[in-house]
């Protein structure tokens, strides 16, 4: 194992050259015209596996490609399987960016590029580890599956297809991921629970065009008084939602997880501020910490309805609409409550409005097992290439490819954060500390010895 840190200090340069690279191609999945260039970005990927010694190929699945290497000469050793995406969202309005964004700069230990943490950098480091085990020891200690895909950053619509269909390819006995971030920098992370998320339209609709409103306000009922009714109806003054069952199959945290969660390096009036509210506001009991990542939640995205232009114009709304998402938390079945959401809404809105309700998306929570062999590795191998303890953090945000792991494998995913909170993912400049980089290639070689057994 030290040869092979000693190896990924050698080649430092060499595989820092590989980031850039990658992070040149334009591989931008949400655009037709860079079709190629994620073309390109998997095909680019495919030629390093093979260049460091794993069995490579190019699969076509109906919309961008994904890349499937391997190496698996371990008999009787576990099966790992990395997953990452090279494709990378736009580049949003190209004056907010210091230097073109495909073109990468170096800049203070930072590499500034679109993709440079999402997740190009981030899904190197397992090549880099894995790299560095077959230059020095001619193997690996475990076997080693990659699936690296192209359509992430448009919600990978082909990837579950795709693992169903090569279920034997992709069999392992745990996934491997790094495309989330570190809760500070310099603090290794890893990331446990994710939350749902349930998306929903409510429509209501009232007479067949804008009334005016004196001469026939106060006769029938206006659909944004109404819908205004409904949402304020959604949670009660403790901040707690309304809808019946809504937390029957919350997992309550133990005593033991709260207090490691309120012991992560989160300053709730710092974080508040930064976010620029006046005053922090969520359900009753329980922390920032807490409301932010393992408590679901409902909020309205956006309402629409009636006269919303300059002046005023007074008229009853024909109709009036909301988007309402909800953050769900293990083990909130989100089918289960689509219907019961239905059902709510529907008994609520009274009959002297029409109601519609459409679906935009649905994707069910995940919660990894904390003190399984592979968490306990990573945390092992993080702690010595950091020097610091590891942090477990439950995240807010969504990433239904768990789910998606857990039901058509059977496995459990490990996800190992080496973006940095500044990092800007998506937005402008985005960056990635070069450090943190170097550091968790030495942590994932080590993790590959650790997982050995
Ligand atoms: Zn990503």
């Amino acid at each position: 194992m030290d040869k092979c840190v000693e190896y990924l200090r050698e080649h430092r340069r060499e595989h820092l050259d590989w980031t850039i690279e990658l992070c040149r191609i334009p591989s931008i999945s949400t655009k037709e015209e860079h079709k190629q260039d994620v073309a390109a970005a998997v095909r680019w990927t495919h030629e390093l596996c093979e260049k460091i010694g794993l069995k490579s190929r190019v699969y076509e699945t109906g919309g961008h490609p994904a890349v499937c290497a391997e190496w698996c000469h371990a008999p009787g050793a576990p099966t790992y399987l990395v997953y990452g995406h090279v494709d990378v969202q736009p580049t949003g309005d190209l004056a907010l960016w210091d230097a073109p964004p495909f073109e990468p700069v170096q800049k203070d230990g930072w590499l500034i590029a679109r993709g440079a943490a999402d997740d190009k950098g981030q899904v190197l480091v397992y090549l880099r580890a894995a790299a560095a085990w077959l230059a020095t020891a001619g193997k690996l200690p475990v076997n080693l599956k990659f699936l690296i895909e192209g359509e992430e950053e448009i919600a990978s619509p082909n990837l579950g297809p795709f693992v169903e269909q090569h279920r034997e390819l992709l069999a392992c006995d745990h996934v491997l991921i790094s495309d989330t971030g570190l809760i500070r920098d310099g603090w290794p992370t890893i990331t446990y629970a994710t939350r749902g998320l349930l998306y929903k339209e409510v429509r209501l609709s009232g007479p067949h065009h804008d009334l005016h409103s004196g001469s026939h306000g106060g006769v029938v009922a206006n659909p944004a008084n109404v819908l205004a009714a409904l949402i304020a109806s959604l949670h009660d003054e403790s901040g707690r939602v309304t809808i019946p069952g809504f937390y029957d199959d919350v997992v309550e945290l133990s005593d033991e997880q709260r207090a490691q969660l309120s012991a992560l390096p989160l300053d709730e009036k710092e974080y508040i501020t930064s976010l620029g509210s006046p005053a922090p506001h969520g359900e009753a009991g329980y922390t920032t910490a807490e409301r932010r990542s393992v408590r679901p939640t409902l909020d309205v995205n956006g309402i629409y309805g009636g006269f919303m232009a300059e002046g005023a114009n007074t008229i009853i709304p024909a109709r009036a609409g909301a988007k309402i998402s909800m953050r769900l938390v293990a083990n909130q079945d989100a089918e289960k409550l689509s219907g019961v959401f239905d059902r709510t809404v529907r008994e609520r809105v009274p009959d002297t409005v029409r109601v519609e309700i459409l679906n935009h998306g649905a994707c069910g929570a995940y919660m990894a097992p904390r003190d399984s062999q592979p968490m306990k590795a990573a945390e092992r191998a993080l702690r010595e290439a950091f020097g610091k303890e590891t942090a477990l953090m439950p995240e807010g945000g969504s990433l239904p490819i768990l789910p998606m792991f857990k039901r058509l494998l059977g496995v459990d995913c490990l996800l190992i954060g080496l973006a940095s909170p500044s990092c800007n993912a998506h937005g402008p400049n985005e960056k990635v500390l070069l450090a943190d980089l170097d550091r968790g290639a030495e942590a994932v070689a080590r993790l590959f010895g650790y997982l050995a057994g």
